[in-house]
């Protein structure tokens, strides 16, 4: 869906796209996140999108698109271009003729305008190189700070503070060079985010922090460094759909269902409590005070935000839930999970 992104996704000066260019990749991605996540029609579409890490179709294809006209930016046919266009430029400036301008269109003059790619590089690299010097920055006034709790700590003379000094200039050279861009064709598990990836997932950031504003549910609350993948790493995926439920807190509990005006629905629990939400559900209801024992002790916490942010935590909260039947469909599919299958043959292999 996304081929050719790289090119139809070039935005203006302003950096956005056009509405009408997305809309239908939008819709398509949150469908499918949906179903991916086994999220409620409700829920946001920004808490899908952090749940799952996949970013708003709106930032990724502008970011394909700059990361691809930075890169084609050396390339001999780039150049040819560039050189054609010139020549076309200066051709029609010459021909010019002094004093005949009447009942002719004005010729070009000036320099040649860029092209919507070259003007796409040019605002690519703007934004790498402020980036860059907000990490030079950051490096920086941490290699300071080092510095300076180090000289505190050993006082000394002025003779001992110089020579610290230097000491410290040898570092924020070297510290300098270890950050350079590293040019062999080694390759990192981890590799650094490139300044690029940084901007669009700030900006990306920026749009989730708006929707997050007053937002209790715990997908709301964690840090935006918080990675969510690795908290449904390993769990099934009715599992996996009653954590992101948990998370987002757009669950089938009585208290969500009244907010949406769910016909003859109260909010409150069958222990009579007064809601029954998800805080209500795994940390308070006496209904399944036996089952809170596990949760705690598998979870390594009692606190429900903190259960929610870890992967040993998420996990055994999405398991619980669904041990606990709650809700009634994903009753169905934790009674499978639970049948005894061991006298079942598994599927042949197709090609057997
Ligand atoms: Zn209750």
């Amino acid at each position: 869906m996304l081929y050719g992104a790289q090119i139809w996704g070039i935005t203006d000066g302003s950096g956005t796209m056009p509405k009408s260019r997305v809309k239908a990749l939008k819709k398509v991605q949150n469908q499918s996140l949906r179903k991916v996540l086994g999220a409620y029609k409700r829920t946001p579409t920004a808490a899908l999108e952090r749940e799952a890490a996949v970013p708003p179709s709106n930032i990724y294809i502008p970011h394909l698109a700059s990361q691809r006209a930075v890169t084609t930016s050396g390339f001999p046919a780039t150049e040819a271009i560039c050189t054609a266009l010139n020549d076309v430029w200066t051709s029609l400036e010459r021909r010019r003729p002094a004093g005949r301008t009447r009942g002719r269109r004005p010729r070009p003059h000036g320099p040649r305008p860029s092209t919507i790619i070259e003007a796409a590089r040019q605002a690519a690299i703007r934004k790498t190189k402020q980036i860059e010097r907000v990490q030079e920055k950051a490096r920086n006034a941490a290699i300071r700070k080092e510095f300076e709790a180090e000289i505190l700590t050993v006082g000394g003379t002025l003779g001992r503070n110089q020579d610290m000094r230097n000491r410290a200039e040898d570092r924020l050279q070297t510290d300098r060079q270890r950050n350079e861009p590293q040019t062999g064709g080694h390759r990192h598990k981890h590799k650094k985010k490139t300044p690029l990836e940084i901007w669009y997932d700030a900006l990306w950031r920026k749009r989730w922090k708006q929707q997050a504003e007053g937002g209790t549910a715990t997908t709301w609350q964690n840090p935006w460094t918080l990675q969510t993948v690795p908290l449904y790493e390993g769990l099934q995926k009715h599992e996996a759909t009653a954590l992101c439920l948990l998370r987002t807190e757009v669950i089938g509990l009585n208290a969500w269902l009244y907010s949406v005006n769910v016909p003859d629905i109260l909010p409150r629990c069958e222990c009579s409590w007064s809601t029954q939400s998800v805080l209500h559900v795994l940390c308070v209801c006496p209904l399944y005070s036996g089952q809170r024992g596990d949760l705690y002790s598998q979870a390594g916490s009692r606190d429900l935000t903190e259960i929610l942010s870890t992967p040993r935590g998420a996990q055994t909260a999405g398991r619980w839930l669904i041990r606990c039947g709650i809700l009634p469909h994903l009753r169905l599919a934790g009674q499978i999970q639970q049948e005894d299958t061991g006298d079942q043959a598994p599927f042949p292999e197709l090609d057997q």
